[in-house]
This record gives structure tokens, sequence and C-alpha cells, in this order.
């Protein structure tokens, strides 16, 4: 907590929030930390104010209830990221290569600073959501990509003064992380990029355009109509403009072919890890290898595939030696469904602490839509941008979409590549996309003979033990089938 003080008044005396009428809508501990001074945290962030919005939804806050709720959700995330990290440590057998990853989630990750020099530097951190986002077109305009999605369950009572109670966790913890400025990470962001993907993220963008600059990209619901990608270019264009006149810089074509080399190498790492949880033996958890895609969200890229390689090499040699960290016989499950976002491991670590292993996810938060790096025929930008749009948006298996079939192709092919046993299918309550699909899904499952557990759940504490029963019981059950 006192890091993440000290790094908010280190941005304050830095410029990076600059000053707001009395009459602010939300304002930082720094006012306080400052001796009552206005600081702007959340809203009016970053040098150019022209294109931000008169506030709409934004509640007004004084300084001390902002203050406290500063404290209260940094307090409880600290404990639920220790808490992981406590569950990870009972884990058996957990790579050496897994220091890295924890230290990059971790309460003492080095990313936020690193983030400060990179914009005392002059540069640009833009906040993304979901898949969607070519993280190469802000990478080429010299700025630096971070995911925001957020798994943090401390930061949604903030923003039950905003949304309804009903709506996804996701949404809620995302908002709440704005609203009471606790994230580094937000802080640290000079726009944000909000594809237009469910009602809740639709509205979330419409918000957030209280506190930061909100670019909305409009992702259409359906993907199989002919001028589909035409359109996909069209919005991306804009997209650029918009980052172009927040970065001041213009997107070139031998930037974009950089960055996109860069995410290439990514991808490969990537794909090289998943490859090797195919095999009988399990090499790695599956709680492990959703702590290495997320932290993904913050690093740097080159550095995270470096890392990758690294764990992948050690893997190799437990796959060569036969090693597993699970028993023999473990219950092998997928998990699908709404994202499993860090610190809420809530469900890996159930079914990994009753003898399941997690050996594949089909999430936007996992392992989605990394089959294949990023395709380019000829290195003009256009061909580029239509890559990123065949790499990242077309292909995407999100259930926003709809008629959404391939989602049902790509399950039916992980089922049997990965040699699964049976599927954890998760949905955030308040989801209703991943909700609705979750029966389909159910009906193509069954016809391959492979059993699913649905689990509806949020991000709070009070169903781990109804959650555990089923769990387990859904694991004897595939036991006692493998027998
Ligand atoms: S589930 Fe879909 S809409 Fe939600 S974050 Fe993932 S990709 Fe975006
Ligand atoms: S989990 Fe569902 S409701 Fe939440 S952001 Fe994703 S698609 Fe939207």
């Amino acid at each position: 907590l006192v890091t993440l003080i000290t790094f908010i008044k280190e941005l304050t005396e830095m410029g990076l929030f600059s000053k707001k009428s009395k009459k602010a809508v939300a304002s930082s501990t720094a006012a306080a930390e400052t001796g009552g001074e206005d600081h702007a945290c959340g809203i009016l962030q970053g040098e150019d104010r022209s294109h931000l919005v008169e506030p709409k939804y934004a509640v007004e806050m004084s300084d001390r209830r902002l203050e406290l709720m500063l404290n209260k959700c940094s307090k409880e995330y600290a404990e639920s990221v220790r808490d992981n990290f406590d569950k990870l440590g009972e884990a058996t057998d957990r790579p050496a290569a897994m220091a890295y990853f924890d230290r990059m989630l971790g309460l003492d990750s080095p990313r936020p600073e690193e983030l400060q020099k990179l914009k005392l530097q002059g540069k640009k951190v833009i906040g993304y959501y979901c898949m969607f986002v070519p993280k190469e077109i802000i990478m080429a305009l010299d700025a630096v990509p971070i995911r925001l999605c957020s798994g943090i369950a401390a930061t949604i009572y903030p923003s039950e003064e905003l949304l309804p109670n009903v709506l996804c966790p996701m949404i809620k913890s995302s908002l709440g992380l704005k609203m009471s400025c606790m994230s580094p990470y937000f802080e640290a962001a000079d726009a944000v990029v909000m594809p237009i993907t469910c009602d809740g993220k639709a509205k979330l963008g419409e918000i957030l355009q209280d506190y930061i600059p909100t670019i909305q990209l409009n992702i259409p619901r359906r993907k199989d109509s002919a001028h589909i990608t035409d359109f996909i270019d069209n919005e991306l264009k804009v997209m650029i403009t918009e980052l172009e006149e927040l970065t001041g810089n213009r997107l070139k074509a031998g930037a974009l072919k950089e960055a996109i080399k860069t995410t290439q190498a990514e991808q490969q790492a990537h794909i090289r890890l998943q490859e090797l949880r195919k095999g009988p033996d399990a090499p790695l958890w599956g709680r492990d290898a959703f702590l290495v895609s997320q932290s993904l969200f913050y690093d740097d890229i080159p550095r995270w595939t470096v890392e990758v390689n690294r764990l992948c090499d050690e893997l190799e040699a437990r796959v060569r030696s036969k090693k597993s960290v699970a028993q023999p016989g473990a219950p092998r499950i997928l998990v699908t469904g709404s994202p499993v976002i860090f610190p809420n491991f809530k469900i890996p670590h159930l079914i990994e602490e009753h003898g399941g292993i997690i050996v594949a996810d089909e999430t936007c938060a996992g392992t989605r839509n990394i089959k294949e790096p990023v395709v380019v025929d000829e290195w003009i930008k256009s061909d580029m941008l239509r890559a990123l749009t065949e790499k990242h948006i077309l292909p995407c298996t999100c259930a926003c979409f709809t008629p959404n079939l391939s989602r049902m192709d790509v399950l039916t092919e992980m089922v049997e590549s990965y040699a699964i046993d049976g599927v954890c299918y998760h949905v955030l309550r308040g989801c209703l996309n991943y909700d609705i699909e979750s029966r389909k899904i159910e009906k193509l499952l069954k016809s391959h003979g492979i059993p699913m557990l649905k689990v509806e759940t949020d991000y709070s504490q009070e169903d781990v033990e109804q959650i555990r029963t089923r769990i387990e019981a859904f694991l004897e059950m595939i036991v006692a089938r493998k027998r």
C-alpha cells in the first residue's frame, strides 16, 4: 500500500495528474497526502484534456472518502494476492522458471516502476480490454499496451454506485479499479481502448470516458457476412486515427512490421507452452499456465517471450523424463466460459486442490486464439492491418458473437487433442452470453461423451464451500468413469 501511495505521489509530482476544479468528480489520496491539494486521480488524467467529455456518470467524492476507498481496496487486494500465492505455494513441483511470473503478478512487481520510467521518456501507456485490440498497433505508435480486464474482488464495491448489482463482476471490478485509483497500471494509462462486445463492456466504455480518454472499438456481433472484414478494417482505421492523435505519432508500415514480428515471437512461445501441456504427463499446473498468460497483460513483451521460452525449456526436460505435477490418472480438465482473471483463481484452485489438472482452457484470459501467430502476406500497411483483423477478431470465439459456431469446432478439437476427461464451464454471474451458450456446449460435449460441470459464480469467496463440494463430486465421477 505504501508503495502504491508513493507511486501515485510520484506520478503527481511528475505532473502526470493534472489539477481539477473544486467540485471534482474524483480526487486521489494524493490530495490527502499532499496536504489537501486538489489532484485528479481517475478523472482528468493525462495532459491533453480537450477531448474529455463532460462527466455524465461519475460520482463526486471527498478526498477523505476516496482515501478510505483506496485503503480498503488496496488492503483487500493485497490479502487476495497473498492468499493466491499461499495456495500456489502448496502445489507440488512448480517449475523454478515460474518465479519470474509470480513476481510479475505479485505485490512487488517491478512493472509499475518500469512504466513510470517509460512515461518519463515520453511514451504513452494505452490500456485495452478483451483480446480484440491489436496491441501491435499501439506498439507501432511507440506506446505501451497494457490489458486492464480486472479479476479483483476488492474494487467491485465502489462501482456499485454506478452499475447495477446484477452486472458481471469483471465489468464492476474494472470500473472500480479506476474509481478507487487503486491500480498503478490503470493510473499509468493515458487512454484506454474498449471494444464494444457485451452490453456491460459497451456501457463500461461509455462511463470510463468520464475518467480517462476512451476509444470505443466497434465489434460486430456477426462475423459471417461478406462485408465484415471491410467493416472491421474501417473500425480499426477509426481507432488508429484516434490513437495517432493521442500519441502524437503516425502509424508507419516499418514500425507495424517490427511490432508484428515481436508479437509473432510472443505467440510462438505461447504456442510452444501449450503444446507441452498436451502430453499424458502434465508438466505444469493449469493455475501456473493462467499466471503465465496473464502476466503478459502488463509485461514487456520481448522479455516475457524470453521467460516463457525459459519455462518451456524446463518443461521439455520434464516431459522427456515423464514427470507430471499431477497424480497418475488425474482428471484432465478444460476450463471454458467467462474469463478467469487473477487474483480470482477460485475455480482453478478448487479443481487442482482436489485432484484435477487443468491442461487447457478456452477463455480470453488464457490461451484462446493462440493457435498460430499473425500471418502476413505482404509487409504493406493494408495487408498487415488485414492480418491483424484475421488474427485478433475473426477467429475469436467469445460468446458475444452469434451464432458463434466456431466455438463448437474449437472445443471439439481441443477435447480431442488434449485428451480431456471433463469440462468446467465457468459463468461469471451476470454474464448472459456465456450463460446462454452453456446449453449448446453441454449438448455438444455430451455427444462426445465428455461430462461438463457448469459453475456460476462471482469474485466473492462466499460460495467456495458449495462449489468445492460440486467440483469434488465431479472429479470423483470422472475418476470412477476412468477405472
Ligand atoms: S469474454 Fe469476450 S467480451 Fe469479455 S473480456 Fe473476454 S473477449 Fe472481451
Ligand atoms: S464475462 Fe461476459 S458479461 Fe463479463 S465482460 Fe465478458 S462477455 Fe461481458
